[in-house]
């Protein structure tokens, strides 16, 4: 079975401020965020300009922390017919929280954004993807649809794991009230290399990583994720920062928006919504030969 009936990939972007990543906070303690100049838009615009060039809807996972003078961005964006879905409220690693303060992000992230967009946010994507089991429970108990945090890649450290519930690496339901859509992975015999996006996206040879992702389309499933401020070429550098943080957070910025050009000329990109609105899941039966 072909999952993806109408759009054999995903294009999703984790809405954050360049300062916001967990390899900045070294640098930018939560503390000082209020001092930082804004940039959201710099990177935002470029991508969403590229999206209409090529008339993709894309999701659109944003923090609801952001500051308010970046609510009426967000609010453009829904109105283009891009969805907007929770990336969390305070940016903090699901791992590291109680019951409680998982709840609270849930529920608070998406009050706030329904607010701004006055539609309904359906989907979730945890900080540094720590999905936990824990975090499948209250997703289903705060009433999300779907949850997009799950990248089976075994050598992060950062990454959240599942112990209790089902990893597969292309969509299905993980809970027989909540759908998955886990982040692209390429098998290479036993292993499985990153391939959704982020800094693979751009540490990998531009051809290497663009043949990678004609494969998966191929194959039926490719999901896509970028942050704004990996296209932001004019983002500030930290003072101090060491080699290995500089080389994960800037190298090949500059390439980023033509690649992204040549995928979405390539291949037929869509929003997870739209995936939805045109695909009827038979709960908990629902998986992918
Ligand atoms: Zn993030």
């Amino acid at each position: 079975m072909n999952v993806n009936q109408g759009f054999p990939a995903f294009f999703t972007i984790d809405v954050e401020e360049w300062y916001q990543p967990a390899v900045m906070e070294r640098y930018y303690p939560r503390d000082r965020w209020s001092e930082q100049p804004l940039r959201l838009q710099e990177g935002l615009l470029i991508l969403s300009d590229l999206l209409d060039e090529h008339g993709v809807k894309a999701t659109f996972f944003c923090l609801s922390n952001l500051p308010k003078s970046h609510h009426s961005l967000l609010r453009s964006l829904s109105d283009m017919g891009h969805e907007i879905a929770s990336h969390g409220h305070s940016h903090r690693s699901f791992t590291g929280l109680t019951t409680n303060e998982i709840r609270e992000e849930l529920m608070l992230s998406r009050n706030i954004l329904q607010e701004i967009t006055g539609k309904q946010v359906q989907g979730f994507r945890a900080p540094n993807f720590s999905i936990t089991d824990e975090t499948v429970d209250l997703l289903v108990e705060t009433g999300y649809r779907y949850d997009s945090s799950l990248f089976k890649v075994r050598l992060h450290r950062g990454y959240g794991r599942l112990e209790r519930y089902p990893v597969q690496s292309t969509p299905y339901m993980i809970h027989p009230e909540l759908m998955e859509f886990p982040l692209s992975v390429l098998p290479w015999g036993p292993w499985q290399i990153p391939w959704a996006g982020g800094a693979y996206f751009r540490h990998f040879p531009r051809s290497l990583f663009l043949a990678g992702v004609k494969e998966l389309v191929r194959s039926g499933y490719y999901h896509f994720y970028i942050h704004p401020w990996e296209l932001d070429t004019t983002q500030p550098h930290p003072n101090g920062m060491r080699w290995i943080d500089r080389l994960r957070h800037f190298r090949n910025i500059s390439r980023s928006s033509s690649m992204i050009g040549t995928m979405l000329t390539n291949h037929p990109f869509g929003s997870i919504a739209q995936h939805l609105e045109t695909v009827t899941y038979p709960v908990g039966q629902f998986s992918v030969a």
